[in-house]
């Protein structure tokens, strides 16, 4: 086994007993800090993929086996998919579908039993329904509940650990884990710690442009403030104080008309009297707005107008991954037929987005920015290098992270580093990947059907891989179920 880098003394303990306590720990295949096959870095939907996938594909205890897996981050579950106040864009079945391939008396029958849980029966009741985000959450937490108790089942070297982890950097064989007072090594990480809107790359830059509206000024927020609690209560605030509010959002995504469904439903109460004005919110969009369809035959009675390139070959679906769905499609669609005249779309063609958008923002009180979700520019450190080595990784258009078809992270020279996956929110998977989807899509997958499905299902297969190529040595356990 590698050894563990660094054991830190608390002030005013004795060195001999962290010594002793150190080798106690290490001695014990059951204590927390080992090093580890895998190590999750992540506690939301995406972090659990691995294991529901593993469970369906009957690969539960080869994946747990050798030196065990990890997730950092306590009370894994819905990370943040629960604060948003909006119903769900994809059925409820979506959420379920993934559990029910697992077998009933397996090693993943704890996962499976999330379906029959007081969570697991309500969100059924959605079935082909979309369901609001946080009885979604509900059962995500269940299923989350249940793999935090596989874990801690005295399975070797599996566990949840009560901190946050940094990958700093990898070698030939493993990858080295910060855990700001430990350090770990593992085979394998996989990066689940989902994404933020300042970390796209227009975000600030944008943010800063809206600001200098004097009419503006501190009234800007990101899209997921305005449909999480916080923002809506100072959305509430203001348009309570001013009746004439006007509010510009910026982007045509998903995001976008949630956000202005969130005004809509969210912010205004009946009770306070409060209400938008016809035309008060403009969303600005630079694409065409898409819608999705389930079939050729329901786009063409609605007279929708789409391209070949627009039909997923598979399924024969609309705009299968790059269609407005759920509320975002049904307040386009009134948008579109003057049933809603709150909101007005504007299509801004001007290549600078800012100027195109300037009109609406100088008559506007807040700017909502709906520019996507992202993680930023990452660098990581090869250990194997005799000086040092930083490897810069690849970033797309909107500052996600690009992964290969196994998932695992690329390099910025399209290389994949071998050990190291990213998985949900800010590592979204391309369609093509996938096999799925549209031609005419060039997007990231993101779902949670998706991470619990083919996606958890290839970060486990490489994993596995990796570890039949590894010249490590490691240690196995026979769990009493199979
Ligand atoms: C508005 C909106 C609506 C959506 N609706 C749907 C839908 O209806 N259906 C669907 O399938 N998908 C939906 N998605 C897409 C996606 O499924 C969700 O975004 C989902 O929450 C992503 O899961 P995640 O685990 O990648 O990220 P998150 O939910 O963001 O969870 C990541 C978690 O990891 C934690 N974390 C971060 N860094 C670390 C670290 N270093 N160590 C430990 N923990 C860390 C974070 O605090 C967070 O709790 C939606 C997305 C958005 C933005």
């Amino acid at each position: 086994m590698m050894k563990r880098k660094k054991c830190t003394y608390p002030a005013g303990q004795s060195r001999k007993f962290f010594v002793f306590l150190h080798f106690t720990i290490m001695n014990n295949p059951l204590s927390i800090w080992n090093d580890h096959e895998t190590i999750i870095i992540g506690k939301g939907p995406a972090a659990l993929g691995p294991f529901v996938a593993a469970a369906r594909d009957g690969l539960l205890k080869d994946f747990l086996d050798q030196q065990g897996v990890v997730i950092a981050g306590q009370n894994p579950g819905s990370g943040n998919l629960g604060k948003y106040r909006l119903n769900s864009n994809s059925p409820a079945n979506d959420f379920l579908e993934p559990l029910d391939g697992i077998a009933k008396n397996g090693l993943g029958s704890g996962i499976r039993n999330a379906l029959d849980t007081p969570e697991g029966k309500t969100l059924q009741r959605f079935g082909e329904r979309n369901a609001p985000l946080p009885i979604v959450a509900a059962f995500i937490d269940r299923v989350g509940e249940a793999v935090k108790s596989l874990l801690k089942r005295k399975i070797p070297y599996c566990n949840v650990l009560p901190a946050y982890g940094n990958l700093v950097g990898i070698r030939e064989n493993s990858c080295f884990v910060d855990f700001h007072q430990d350090q770990l090594y593992s085979g394998n990480i996989v990066l689940a710690g989902g994404a933020r809107e300042s970390e796209t790359p227009d975000f600030e830059k944008i943010s800063r442009e809206c600001r200098k509206y004097p009419n503006i000024s501190h009234r800007v927020l990101s899209a997921s403030e305005a449909f999480c609690q916080k923002g809506i209560e100072r959305l509430r605030v203001w348009i309570e104080g001013n009746p004439d509010l006007q509010v510009t959002i910026l982007g045509g995504s998903h995001s976008a008309f949630s956000a202005a469904w969130s005004l809509l439903n969210n912010v205004v109460q009946k009770k306070s009297g409060a209400a938008f004005a016809p035309g008060s919110i403009r969303i600005c969009h630079r694409a065409p707005v898409k819608i999705f369809y389930d079939s050729t035959v329901e786009a063409d009675s609605f007279k929708y107008s789409y391209t070949p390139g627009d039909v997923c070959p598979q399924t024969g679906r609309v705009n299968r991954f790059g269609g407005l769905r759920g509320d975002a499609k049904k307040l386009y669609l009134q948008i579109m037929s003057n049933e809603e005249d709150r909101v007005a779309l504007k299509h801004i063609q001007n290549p600078d987005f800012l100027i195109g958008a300037g009109e609406s923002l100088s008559q506007s009180q807040v700017a909502i920015l709906a520019l996507g979700f992202g993680v930023g520019k990452r660098t990581i450190r090869n250990l194997d290098a005799k000086t040092e080595e930083w490897i810069p990784l690849q970033n797309d258009r909107q500052g996600q992270l690009e992964v290969d078809e196994s998932c695992r992270i690329l390099r910025a020279d399209d290389t994949p580093l071998q050990r190291v996956f990213g998985l949900g929110l800010g590592h979204g998977i391309k369609a093509s990947h996938l096999g799925l989807g549209e031609p005419n899509f060039d997007g990231k997958v993101d779902g949670v059907n998706v991470y619990w499905g083919a996606a958890g299902s290839m970060v486990v297969r490489q994993i596995l891989k990796n570890r039949s190529a590894s010249s490590r040595t490691l240690q196995s356990f026979s769990p009493q179920e199979s």
